[in-house]
């Protein structure tokens, strides 16, 4: 499947096995393990607990039910934030699977379309390695190159505080709300029109959930070489802030320096009273832009 739908629905009608207890001891390939799983960049310093107790604690009292009305809502915070976990199998997709269809519900249905997500990027990437650092579908893209505009996306200072607040919260965190994945990623590869795999390279380095399957194949997917069927989309960062943080909470955690901007003011400060960076590309460019479709003149 190079589709997620059709795949979804297949997906959903594959019986599944029962849940397993854990394994006694695992088999691991040549050079994987120990030192080999030790990160060797700079650690976030506020990463999540590691470990099956943790995560177990985390999916106990996470609430699914609420997940379909908020897990778009950046200041609301209100997915599982389990993908670590899952990453490091301290929890079995399986497992939350078969826990959160027995619940039902709508929470619970858009959770589990979520984890098929997971499965797709592996599967995807299983069948086609080389979208780890090659174009899924080439798009004779001639990517920008400026490594200021890189460096200030990667530091958190475009000047949009939306995508500021993300870049950020990966900083912080080495997590980050995947609505602000998108428009993060959405910035860096529509707006600036930088190679996705400079962003996905800078994602990797800091994500405790790094996964080369579910971060090249979503960067891909923004970027529009990937399995979108609309790869033409673009994700404007000043209406993704209005729509997904409308009383601009998520930014004011995040960019401390504009808390004091009330409500959806701290999305636009080059218009108002604010010590904050210009713009990389002004508002009036990034529309026309995005009106002329993809490429830089
Ligand atoms: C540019 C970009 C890079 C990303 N890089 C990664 C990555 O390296 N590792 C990673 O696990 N996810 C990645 N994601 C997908 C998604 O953002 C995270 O899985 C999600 O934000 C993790 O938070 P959560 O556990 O609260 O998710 P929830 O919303 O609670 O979802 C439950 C689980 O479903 C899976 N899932 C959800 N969305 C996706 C998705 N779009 N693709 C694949 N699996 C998904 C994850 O395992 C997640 O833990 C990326 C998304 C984007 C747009």
């Amino acid at each position: 499947y190079a589709v997620f739908t059709p795949y979804h629905r297949a997906w959903q009608r594959t019986p599944r096995r029962t849940v397993l207890g854990a394994p006694r001891a695992l088999d691991t390939p040549d050079g994987i393990g120990g030192e080999s799983l030790q990160p060797t960049g700079p650690l976030s310093p506020a990463l999540p607990p590691g470990g099956e107790t943790a995560a177990r604690r985390r999916w106990r009292r996470w609430d699914v039910d609420a997940y379909a009305d908020v897990h778009d809502d950046l200041a609301a915070d209100g997915t599982s934030r389990l993908s670590p976990y899952l990453h490091f199998g301290c929890l079995s997709a399986t497992e939350l699977t078969a826990g959160a269809l027995q619940r039902g519900g709508p929470g619970a249905e858009a959770f589990v379309r979520q984890l098929a997500w997971r499965d797709f990027h592996h599967q995807v990437l299983a069948a086609r390695p080389d979208a780890a650092h090659r174009d899924y579908r080439a798009r004779d893209d001639h990517w920008h190159r400026d490594e200021r505009e890189a460096e200030a996306w990667r530091q958190g200072r475009t000047g949009y505080p939306i995508v500021d607040a993300g870049m950020r919260q990966l900083a912080e965190e080495g997590w980050m709300h995947n609505r602000a994945r998108l428009l993060t990623a959405g910035f860096l590869t529509k707006s600036l029109y930088l190679d996705w795999r400079i962003g996905a390279a800078h994602f990797l380095s800091l994500l405790v959930d790094g996964d080369v399957a579910d971060n090249q194949l979503n960067w891909q997917w923004v970027a529009g070489t990937g399995t979108d069927t609309r790869p033409n989309r673009v994700l404007n960062p000043l209406r993704q802030a209005d729509r997904y943080d409308p009383d601009g909470a998520y930014v004011r955690r995040w960019v401390p320096e504009l808390a004091h901007l009330p409500g959806p003011a701290v999305h636009r400060p080059w218009l108002h009273d604010a010590d904050y960076p210009a713009p990389l590309i002004t508002p009036d460019a990034l529309t026309e832009r995005f009106r002329r479709g993809r490429g830089l003149d």
